[in-house]
């Protein structure tokens, strides 16, 4: 009898496994612009173009409500979509929000959670327009949908960088996965030991960093005001390395990253190296849920951006055919690696 052939997600990966179900797309409509490949969606309304982003957000997979309190998982399941609205280089204008519960969850827990959705919405200036609510049994589920608008002008894909350009990122990175570290030890004490407090001091900015991210909107209206239109652009969600790569892949570039130039906290770094005994580059690289922007810029804007506190020139873009490396401290050149979060890993 024939066999029916199976073949494992894990061979393929999360994006492996996009990419291959984006190949059997068809697009019926002109009004589509860009399907799946980019941080949203485009649809062209007349002048406007509409962007739209969508992401999960599961209990146990994504967050632990052991450490991560209702209000401030509102908040950041907003953020997270609004910053792929950002990086689109557009303005955010609604957002749906869809939850599942179990019956752990009281009214008073949901009202916790819309309370931290609502304070994003303020914050952001979105207005919540709909979802859907149904009932989940392995915890909550929450699904949040951004849209936006642009135009045709304003508009950054992950495809458009050229030769040359150079690497910015905003923010800094690595802080966010060590506060997860952080936070994922003191769980551990803790179930050791109830009697025991957890301790954080210190470590405020790392536990910050990952409990509340924030979309850098602000940027994008900077880079407005400054009249700086980014070539490319992403956001940074599972490490600078895997954006890194989205961006050489989609443009067909390679690129260097110089590791001296990547924008660690004092305060991430000690951590890295006392607490966890992990490389702070690593943890910038590979960390995840920085939700910083990477962008590139063209040569002669560099000037506009040099002297910006929030901006750090990482690299620069070269030919496809030199890869995308990183140049270390000792000066030489590594393949720069992917190690974001793969939920099918496990
Ligand atoms: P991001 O990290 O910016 O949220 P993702 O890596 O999740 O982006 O997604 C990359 C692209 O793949 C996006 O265009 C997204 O809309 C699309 N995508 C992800 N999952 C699916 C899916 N199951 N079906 C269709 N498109 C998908
Ligand atoms: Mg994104």
């Amino acid at each position: 009898m024939e066999q029916s052939q199976r073949t494992e997600i894990n061979t393929l990966g999360e994006f492996g496994l996009i990419e291959r179900l984006a190949q059997k797309v068809t697009h019926y409509h002109p009004e589509t612009v860009k399907g799946i490949a980019d941080d949203a969606a485009v649809m062209a309304i007349g002048d406007q173009w509409l962007v739209t982003s969508t992401d999960f957000l599961l209990e146990g997979v994504h967050f632990d409500l052991t450490y991560m309190p209702l209000k401030h998982l509102g908040y950041k399941a907003v953020a997270v979509n609004i910053s792929d609205i950002a990086a689109m280089n557009a303005v955010p204008k609604q957002i749906t929000v869809s939850i599942a519960l179990s019956n752990r969850f009281s009214l008073e827990a949901v009202e916790e959670l819309y309370e931290g959705i609502r304070f994003a919405c303020q914050n952001y200036k979105v207005d919540l327009v709909g979802g859907d609510t149904t009932s989940s049994r392995t915890g909550l589920v929450i699904s949040i949908t951004a849209l936006g608008l642009t135009n045709a002008q304003e508009i950054t894909y992950r495809s458009t960088a050229q030769k040359g350009d150079i690497l910015c990122c905003t923010g800094d990175l690595g802080a966010a996965y060590l506060g997860l570290q952080v936070l994922e030890r003191e769980k551990q004490t803790y179930l050791a030991n109830p009697n025991m407090q957890p301790e954080l001091t210190g470590k405020d900015y790392l536990v910050g960093r990952q409990l509340k991210p924030e979309a850098r909107m602000d940027i994008i209206y900077e880079l407005q005001t400054m009249g700086l239109k980014p070539t490319a652009m992403i956001d940074i969600s599972d490490g600078l390395a895997s954006e890194v790569l989205h961006l050489c892949k989609q443009s067909q570039l390679g690129a260097v990253v110089y590791e001296d130039k990547l924008p660690i906290e004092q305060v991430a770094y000690d951590t890295a190296i006392n607490d966890f005994n992990i490389v702070p580059t690593v943890c910038a690289l590979n960390g995840g849920e920085d939700y910083e922007l990477l962008f590139t810029i063209r040569q002669e804007d560099y000037e506009k951006i040099k002297l910006h506190a929030d901006i750090t020139t990482v690299g620069y873009m070269t030919e496809k055919e030199k890869g995308a490396k990183l140049a270390t401290r000792g000066e030489s050149l590594v393949p720069l690696e992917a190690q974001g979060w793969n939920h099918f890993s496990t």
